[in-house]
């Protein structure tokens, strides 16, 4: 394990610069630096105003129980529409258009990956930037549809407008979890942030990795078992590692 910011650069350059297909596989870890909060961590902060925890709350039953109260969360504390990418969005998105990256999976939501310029971006957990209506099909993007006045927002056909999320309960997309296999198959580098990928099924994704090399970035250095590749758990700022890297 590298025991300097430095020297975890270092060990990345060193390792993507060797690589000839590298995929990027993130979680809450790496929007945290652009302000958005990972509401697992925030429990307590909730049970203050939400009579649920949040894991209740993003559910399929609550959310065709209680789409009021789901939506004054969703709005509230799941989208940030003034968050920015951060240094870990930017340098991903350089080193795409430097041909040094293959693609970006993430497990978040907040379409800061599209924001700085990634154009392969594989969203395990669907996108609070786009919306439908699950009686009539009708599709919405951008956040207009769904951010008010009205405290449910409702499709012109009457019925509820679902945002385009995986919520507790949901199955994953199985054409994302497809492609999401076809990128870390054909990987010979995996870099793994921002989340301990501990939670099925993304957490199954990584035994489909066939490469040598395994980089995991989490700040608590936790890191999921592989049977062959080499892991390098680096415990620093993903934003400061990544942003560090020589593109080019
Ligand atoms: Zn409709």
């Amino acid at each position: 394990m590298p025991t300097s910011l430095a020297g975890a650069t270092a060990l990345v350059q060193r390792l993507v610069d060797e690589a000839h297909h590298t995929v990027f596989f993130g979680g809450a870890g790496v929007s945290t630096e652009s302000g958005i909060p990972d509401f697992r961590s925030q429990d307590g902060l909730y049970r203050q105003e939400y009579d649920y925890p949040p894991e209740t709350i993003l559910s399929r039953g609550f959310f065709r129980a209680h789409p009021d109260e789901f939506y004054r969360f969703h709005r509230t504390r799941v989208v940030h529409m003034d968050a920015k990418p951060g240094p870990a969005h930017l340098a991903l998105a350089a080193l795409e258009r430097a041909g040094r990256l293959d693609g970006v999976i993430t497990q978040n939501i907040d379409g800061l990956h599209q924001a700085a310029g990634s154009r392969r971006v594989i969203e395990l957990h669907g996108s609070i930037w786009h919306s439908h209506c699950g009686t009539c099909g009708r599709v919405f993007e951008g956040l207009d549809a769904i951010m008010g006045p009205e405290p449910v927002p409702l499709c012109p056909c009457g019925e509820v407008i679902e945002p385009d999320v995986v919520l507790y309960e949901d199955p994953l997309d199985a054409d994302v979890i497809d492609a999401a296999i076809d990128l870390i198959t054909s990987a010979d580098l995996m870099i793994i942030g921002g989340t301990s990928l501990v939670v099925y099924p993304a957490a199954g994704l990584v035994d489909f990795f066939r490469g040598d090399h395994l980089v995991v970035i989490n700040r608590d250095g936790s890191a999921p078992g592989h049977h062959r590749a080499q892991t390098h758990v680096i415990t620093e700022s993903i934003g400061a590692v990544l942003g560090g890297l020589r593109v080019g």
